[in-house]
């Protein structure tokens, strides 16, 4: 089943495999505006609401509490510094094969999971914490 996307929704999907990265929602809305699309911020929550339901794109959340958007055709996965809202991402993804074991017992069509850490990073553990950090984007 197929569900008829709004043109917000197409845009915000277009635009997250586009930039083949991860963006929160105020800096999307940003961007759309550059792009001279621009939408109203309560349309952008409800588009990527709608396209996040329909398993198309997933949201991480931040050590900071913020959320990041991407395209599921990412396997990315990161430690989080609740301190200083570093995100370092991890070279390996430790439950790709967990996930297609599940799938196969289970019956279950997987699009999509999350695995986050949160914790202080090398720097914030000093007693010196690294100056907060705007997102990173990889
Ligand atoms: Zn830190
Ligand atoms: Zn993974």
């Amino acid at each position: 089943m197929k569900s008829r996307r709004t043109r917000s929704q197409e845009r915000l999907l277009q635009l997250l495999k586009q930039l083949n990265g991860e963006m929160s929602a105020q800096d999307l809305y940003v961007r759309l505006r550059e792009l001279g699309q621009g939408m109203g911020l309560a349309t952008v929550y409800r588009a990527l609401e709608a396209l996040r339901l329909e398993g198309v794109i997933q949201a991480r959340t931040l050590g900071t509490g913020e959320s990041l958007y991407s395209s599921t055709q990412k396997d990315r996965h990161h430690l989080n510094c609740i301190q200083c809202g570093r995100s370092l991402a991890i070279d390996d993804c430790p439950v790709h094969a967990l996930e297609a074991q599940l799938s196969r017992s289970e019956g279950f069509q997987i699009f999509y999971h999350t695995l986050e850490f949160y914790g202080l990073c090398d720097r914030c553990q000093d007693g010196s914490p690294a100056p907060p950090q705007n997102h990173v984007h990889d």
